[in-house]
């Protein structure tokens, strides 16, 4: 009888391990037929915080409208960088990429109900198409966010995708993200150890680490791991993409960033409850909530 009560008080502790998703998308249609199911599957898991991330002007509504069903979701508004081109047609005038911005402002200056907590994703992204101009119009979207973080005290969500070097040059060029003004995430991070150590040192970024961690080749994002303090380390799903190694390849969705907290306990050699409610707090000091 008591180890049937302790086996379920453990069963218990073990589903209740507090999860923080700082990246989801879950306003995709990818969720349209059980949406509410979902969330409650993960909430009842033990996620208690979800941020949806807005990569557009429609985006960014549908994340702040979800984020006001529960008051344990977040949202931010931002343009993603592989979205850039079609907000800002031609570098000679940003009209259309203006328009975007005072939705954005809009949005932030009507935020009563502190449900934003955050800007972006912005960033680089060369992987999918890489020209001159194209680089261009991305640094120009990227500045805007950042001048967005200042003015509304805000921290900034960071894509970045084979710009390794750029985005490095951006945060050191810019005078907010230099002079440390502002704080922010490398969302889903991908790069190595020195990467995070400069981020994390230089500009008192965080890393969020998501289910690619968690692959057999991920060697570098495991390092990174690591080497880089944990008081440095937020974690995500980018969901519904980049569901971890167990469930890889099906729709990602929050509880499945216990896969993510164990390989860090492992990697950190701490206890996984006890790694779980420092990456906990970690997300509550990146967007200052508590
Ligand atoms: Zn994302």
């Amino acid at each position: 009888m008591f180890n049937t009560i302790l086996k379920s008080a453990l069963l218990f502790f073990k589903n209740t391990m507090k999860i923080f998703d700082t990246h989801t998308h879950d306003y995709f249609v990818n969720f349209d037929a059980d949406r509410s199911t979902m969330l409650r599957d993960d909430f009842n898991a033990g996620v208690k915080n979800k941020v949806q991330i807005g990569c557009d002007i429609n985006t960014s509504k549908q994340a702040i409208a979800l984020a006001k069903t529960d008051e344990k979701m977040f949202a931010t508004v931002g343009l993603h960088p592989c979205h850039v081109e079609e907000n800002f047609q031609n570098l000679q005038t940003t009209n259309d990429l203006e328009q975007c911005f005072r939705y954005f402002e809009t949005e932030l200056q009507n935020n009563n109900t502190k449900k934003i907590i955050g800007i972006g994703e912005t960033g680089f992204d060369f992987y999918h198409k890489d020209t001159p101009e194209m680089r261009k119009k991305q640094k120009i979207s990227f500045e805007k966010h950042i001048n967005l973080c200042k003015k509304y005290s805000l921290p900034i969500i960071i894509h970045t995708r084979g710009a390794r070097n750029e985005t490095l040059e951006f945060l050191e060029n810019n005078s907010i993200t230099k002079n440390k003004e502002i704080t922010g995430v490398i969302h889903c991070f991908s790069e190595n150890a020195e990467f995070a150590k400069i981020v994390t040192e230089k500009f008192n970024f965080f890393i969020s680490i998501g289910g690619t961690a968690t692959y057999p080749k991920s060697h570098d994002i495991r390092d990174a791991i690591k080497n880089t303090p944990i008081q440095y380390i937020v974690t995500e799903t980018d969901s519904p993409y980049l569901a971890p190694q167990s469930v890889r390849g099906k729709r990602n969705q929050s509880k499945n960033i216990k896969e993510v907290v164990q390989l860090i306990a492992e990697i950190k050699q701490i206890e996984t409850e006890h790694c779980a409610d420092i990456l906990f707090k970690n997300a509550q000091d990146l967007f200052n909530i508590k």
